[in-house]
């Protein structure tokens, strides 16, 4: 249904209103478009400019009960910053200020809508950075990467982006400011909602400011790719590697479809084999850890082992990694990459995930290219269809399907680092339990009983489109 929202242009805001149709649908898609036909055109579009904007904001919407859904660089890929239920896209890209540098402290205050490249930016002179940046650091923002719980290439060695929050300021669905977390290193006061909003996709509360914690550059960066005679090989050297305890910054895996598909985008002329692309850092003695690498690396058969002089020719070697998600879009224009998204699994099952999404590939005759932070027990996997071919857009969403029940079959979870958002919600129960998804819907309705913060996302019944809360059960 449809909101009024002209009550908007009655607030008191810095920021601006929009209830223009372009600017609409532009917040009614996210990275990962729409296939599924879940999300909807919003019925307003607002950019607050301040945390005020934002209080106002929110109250306003909880009286009227109409949905509010915050947007940042709409970079998702399960639909979460895509309308559920119509009401109001809360536009947070102007909030984009770096507050506060401190270095003594490796400390830096941001609003939510400054990019995670632009953080790395600002503390870069100081020799610091922010480790956990996803690959999408450059187009995506500290709010989406801290509502998403977002990870990266690094995550392997240095964690995932809630492991450097240390505070947020958040504004809840009444529109109260609250301050979450601390500038201590360490604290056990009280119950630790900084966590909870980590993750929660816009549902709990709109964060206004981060405090993020940095580490410092190291002295010794070097990275490389290892080229390897099968996809196994490959998944099996990386388990061993990181079983071994090499102390690797990031290891990332890449098919060899996904190998043909970047070869093909860049222009190179790599051969179209399972790729390992592998980076290091230490302040001393990084050559041992390479060396270490190698030597497992050769005990499964690597092929060609290329390490870089410095950080320019490491840049080079790794094109290929880096321009993957825009090679398999652009690979072939007959054919859509679908379910776009990522498993993760414990490290030890990261062969046998793997051997299982080309094997269910295979027996439907579909590319479905794979690749990952394979450290982390990562994998990425889209399939390639017609489109126009029902058969194949079936066998496509069997594939999907198949692939994130294989993962939580092995003890792992629906999404590594892309959320719920509308395109996993009929995992969740799969994944934790009907109590536990119970316990998470106390928590929803405990700070948000009006049910207007990102309504319909998450949780599975709300797949019918109905809101999961009425105003008479409170
Ligand atoms: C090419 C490509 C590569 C990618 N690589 C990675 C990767 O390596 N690792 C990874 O984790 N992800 C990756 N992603 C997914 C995506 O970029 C991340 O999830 C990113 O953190 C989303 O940020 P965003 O600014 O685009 O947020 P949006 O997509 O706009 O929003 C994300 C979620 O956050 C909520 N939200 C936004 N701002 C706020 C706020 N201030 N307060 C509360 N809620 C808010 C939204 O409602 C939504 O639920 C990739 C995506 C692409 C397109």
């Amino acid at each position: 249904m449809a909101y009024d929202c002209s009550f908007l242009s009655n607030l008191d805001l810095e920021g601006e209103v929009s209830f223009g149709e372009s600017v609409r649908e532009t917040h009614a898609a996210d990275f990962g478009g729409d296939e599924r036909g879940m999300g909807v055109t919003p019925d307003a579009v607002v950019w607050p400019e301040s945390t005020a904007d934002v209080s106002a904001i929110l109250a306003a919407v909880n009286d009227r009960r109409v949905p509010v859904t915050p947007y940042a660089a709409g970079t998702s890929l399960e639909g979460n910053a895509v309308p559920a239920h119509r009401g109001i896209s809360l536009d947070l890209s102007r909030m984009d200020a770096v507050l506060d540098v401190r270095p003594d402290d490796f400390q830096i205050d941001v609003e939510p809508g400054v990019f995670g490249s632009a953080v790395d930016e600002a503390v870069a002179s100081e020799g610091l950075f922010f480790p956990p940046l996803p690959s999408s650091g450059d187009i995506s923002t500290v709010g989406g990467m801290i509502a998403n719980d977002a990870s990266g290439m690094k995550t392997v060695k240095y964690g995932e982006v809630g492991d450097w929050v240390l505070e947020l300021e958040a504004v809840l669905a009444d529109g109260t400011v609250v301050t979450l977390g601390s500038k201590a290193a360490k604290t056990s006061s009280g119950y630790n909602l900084k966590d909870l909003l980590v993750g929660s996709e816009g549902t709990l509360g709109v964060v206004t400011r981060a405090t993020l914690e940095l580490a410092g550059r190291p002295e010794q960066i070097r990275g490389g790719r290892a080229l390897f005679p099968s996809l196994d090989h490959a998944a099996e050297a990386v388990f061993d590697a990181v079983r071994s305890g090499v102390d690797v910054a990031t290891i990332e895996l890449v098919d060899a479809d996904s190998a043909r598909m970047a070869n093909a985008y860049t222009g190179t002329d790599l051969p179209d084999v399972p790729m390992v692309f592998f980076e290091f850092h230490a302040n001393h003695g990084v050559e041992r850890e390479i060396e270490f690498c190698e030597s497992i690396f050769e005990a499964h058969d690597v092929e060609r082992f290329e390490v870089a002089e410095d950080e320019a020719a490491m840049d080079d070697l790794w094109q290929a990694r880096k321009d993957l998600a825009f090679a398999i879009q652009t690979y072939d224009p007959d054919l859509t990459a679908l379910h776009p998204g990522d498993v993760t699994v414990p490290i030890g099952d990261y062969p046998e995930m793997v051997h299982s999404v080309k094997g269910l590939a295979q027996e439907r005759d579909l590319l479905v290219p794979c690749f990952g932070h394979a450290g982390d027990g990562n994998l990425h996997y889209s399939v390639l269809v017609d489109e126009e071919d029902p058969e194949a857009v079936e066998a496509a969403a069997e594939v999907y399907e198949a692939t994130v029940e294989k993962a939580i079959d092995l003890g792992g979870t629906a999404t590594g680092e892309h959320g719920i958002g509308l395109g996993k919600r009929e995992f969740l129960e799969a994944e934790h339990g009907s109590e536990a998804v119970e316990a998470m819907r106390a928590v929803k309705r405990a700070l948000d009983p009006r049910d207007t913060l990102n309504p319909g996302k998450l949780f599975p019944e709300t797949v019918e489109g109905e809101r999961v809360r009425a105003d008479d059960q409170h």
